[in-house]
């Protein structure tokens, strides 16, 4: 028989320093698909190393087990009148809580709603609705460091964009220059809205110090946006409550499948008075008052006003599971066993001749959460990405990682430190040629083992790059396929198999 569940946001006993670690690697240890085999190109079977936590974190366990007690009593949140609308209502609006308590957002004054896809949805609604807010503001500030689903739409919602560029630090590029922060601020005075920053960037892991950015806009009477695609699995996020209340985010944004939930929409929490007072960017049901033939009313409740549609249930309430197990563990823990795992990522990596790790790798000067990218010198990104996984069985990112300005300023600074004698044109079509790195990134089951493993595959590839270039083709498009050896995704998995096989069972 199916019994009432208590799961509450309130009312848990905390964890000692123990137990949270016990936690936490239980957490990490048990992450779904740890375990997965793949037979490689030299016919050997081995255990995939997942390193490629930037793109989609794995899965916890808890959130699938989760999911799985919820779906009996699955049902619409706009039902409220039988049992299961009633559960699923409350448990829906509780996951709305519970990534405000993640975030440190005072539910008097923020409101946080699930939006479309990704990160990318959160971020378009953000510009859409900040611009009709506030028109007369017709500049938004972002950064060259930026994933293009925190560039393209600025550009598409406002008259001007200023991308400010990342600090020249001794060995490379760092995080977001201050300076030019308040040089665009100075210039364009009142008609900058907000600036909208990454909290840490996708391709380097290097950390953007938010709070600064907090203090700066809000002298110009701007918003500060934290694009937290990147922080919200590897850092604490205090949005308000901050020593000084200039300090305070206004709006952060994130998804689910970066925080070991996949299946989750995006989430944007903001200020309640930012999504006030005007019409909402997206209508229909859930959102309205009141509605005639000629007109509508929308309700003033927040979030509701924002979530036209039946929600993304299940979604929300896989990420809710997620973050609270994090919070039970507590994200200091997490992310100070993070900068150690980091430091030793970088420190393994440059021991190694001819690779090249970009941005400044000076982790005191600028520290990094969660990735980092890098090439072993002479030898395509793309060859790279391909035998990390088909002859060591480490799964990695290649190319730009929806990042091009970014990722092409530091190709073409590490080019032109190989190479001064370089005209401007030569450097320029060299680093279109080799625009691309490969990017190993981390979540909470990541292990030195791995990082030892990856060490490990750089350096024999670096040894052995013509051995390795000798079983590739490349195609027209850039990618390296392998001559002889070929992956059959659905020797694997299908879906109509998995269905067959259940069928029949
Ligand atoms: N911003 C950053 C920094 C990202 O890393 C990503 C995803 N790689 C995004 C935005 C877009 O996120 P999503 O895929 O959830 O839309």
């Amino acid at each position: 028989m199916n019994r009432p569940m208590n799961i509450s946001a309130n009312g848990t006993t905390p964890l000692d320093g123990t137990s949270k670690q016990a936690l936490l690697d239980k957490l990490g240890q048990q992450a779904v698909g740890l375990d997965v085999d793949f037979v490689l190109a030299d016919g050997e079977t081995s255990r995939r190393v997942y390193l490629d936590s930037t793109a989609s974190t794995l899965r916890l366990q808890v959130v699938q087990d989760v999911l799985d007690k919820y779906q009996p009593y699955y049902s619409n949140t706009h039902s409220m009148v039988h049992f299961g609308a009633k559960l699923s209502t409350s448990q829906y609006a509780w996951a709305h809580e519970m990534v405000l308590k993640f975030v440190h957002a005072d539910p008097e004054a923020y409101t946080a709603f699930f939006t479309g896809n990704g990160t990318t949805a959160g971020i378009n609604r953000v510009a859409q609705t900040l611009r009709a807010q506030r028109p007369e503001r017709d500049v938004a500030i972002t950064s060259v460091m930026e994933h293009h689903s925190n560039d393209l739409p600025h550009r598409k919602h406002f008259a001007h964009v200023v991308h400010v560029p990342a600090e020249d630090g001794p060995n490379s590029l760092g995080s977001v220059c201050l300076r030019s922060v308040e040089a665009a601020l100075e210039k364009y005075g009142d008609r900058v809205n907000y600036i909208s920053v990454t909290g840490v960037s996708n391709v380097t892991g290097i950390i953007n110090p938010v709070h600064k950015l907090a203090e700066l806009a809000h002298r110009y009477g701007a918003l500060l946006v934290v694009d937290a695609a990147q922080m919200i699995a590897h850092l604490p996020i205090h949005m308000s409550g901050n020593s000084d209340s200039a300090r305070d985010i206004d709006v952060v944004v994130f998804s689910g499948h970066k925080i070991y939930a996949p299946g989750s929409p995006g989430v944007v929490v903001a200020r309640k008075e930012l999504f006030s007072g005007i019409e909402p960017q997206e209508v229909g049901g859930g959102m309205v008052e009141d509605v005639w033939l000629d007109r509508f009313t929308s309700t003033p409740k927040l979030p509701d006003r924002e979530e036209a549609g039946t929600p993304n249930i299940c979604g929300a309430i896989g990420l809710a599971t997620a973050l609270y197990a994090l919070d039970r563990v507590g994200m200091d823990l997490i992310a100070d066993e993070e900068e150690e795992l980091i430091k030793y990522a970088l420190r393994k990596l440059s021991e190694i001749d001819d690779v090249v790790i970009y941005g400044d790798n000076d982790a005191e000067r600028y520290a990094r959460a969660g990735a980092l990218s890098f090439n072993v010198k002479g030898v395509h990104h793309g060859l790279t990405g391909a035998v990390l996984n088909d002859y060591f069985n480490i799964a990695v990112r290649n190319e730009c990682f929806c990042a091009h300005p970014y990722v092409r300023e530091m190709i073409t600074q590490a080019l032109a430190d190989e190479d001064d004698g370089l005209t401007n044109e030569e450097l320029e079509a060299l680093a279109e040629m080799q625009r691309g790195m490969v990017r190993a990134s981390f979540g909470i089951y990541t292990t030195r083992a791995d990082i030892d493993a990856l060490a490990e595959a750089v350096r024999a590839i670096g040894e052995n790059r013509g051995l390795y270039e000798g079983q590739y083709d490349q195609l027209e498009c850039g990618d390296f396929v392998h001559k002889t050896f070929q992956f059959n995704p659905e020797e694997f998995f299908s879906i109509g198999g998995a269905v067959d096989a259940w069928l029949a069972e």
